[in-house]
């Protein structure tokens, strides 16, 4: 075995007192590389990248608020899962970016191992950055399998972490407008 997560992955089935040679385990090595692979692609991609010639002209100063993507990530911690609903709003200057490329930064970003309140200000300020907007806001609500799974009592409920921005963070009003429209974060 000369993959080295192949490897990692043998020496924790050892570790916890399993058989890595149980035939329910001789490939899981493999497909533990193999995800873990997958779930921590993001570091192979940029912001350009993804957001390509995906910037347009605004024809308003209108919000535009892209709600509750589904996201899931790793967290740095303790290597499990945590995963929950992303909204992005943003008041634009004289640029936008194209609807899609939004869900795409938060699944770049979640595409590595995380702490939930750097994923969400990673993700407002690659929006601030590519647009300048007048103002940016990404809140996050998520479920850390890392308490929930744990004997930890009273640590199941989900966790909520805000980004602003510009007049995000000048006006509560526009908050407040974003938090009622996603329906968390209040
Ligand atoms: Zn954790």
């Amino acid at each position: 075995m000369t993959d080295k997560l192949e490897h990692a992955a043998r020496r924790i089935i050892e570790e916890i007192g399993e058989d890595p040679n149980r035939e329910g385990l001789t490939r899981t090595p493999l497909r533990f590389a193999k995800a873990w692979r997958e779930i921590t692609s993001g570091y192979k991609r940029t912001v350009g990248e993804i957001v390509g010639d995906g910037i347009f002209s605004a024809e308003s100063d209108d919000v535009v608020i892209v709600a509750n993507m589904k996201f899931f990530s790793t967290c740095e911690h303790h290597l499990l899962p945590f995963f929950g609903e992303c909204s992005v709003a943003y008041i634009p200057d004289k640029k936008i970016i194209g609807l899609s490329k939004i869900p795409k930064l938060v699944h770049m970003y979640s595409q590595r191992v995380q702490v939930q309140e750097r994923l969400t200000r990673q993700i407002g300020e690659a929006i601030a950055e590519v647009i300048a907007p007048r103002g940016v806001a990404v809140l996050i609500k998520a479920t850390h399998l890392c308490s929930v799974m744990r004997d930890i009592q009273d640590h199941d409920a989900p966790m909520i972490s805000a980004y602003t921005q510009g007049v995000y963070r000048e006006d509560n009003a526009h908050l407040d407008f974003f938090r009622r429209t996603v329906g968390y974060g209040s």
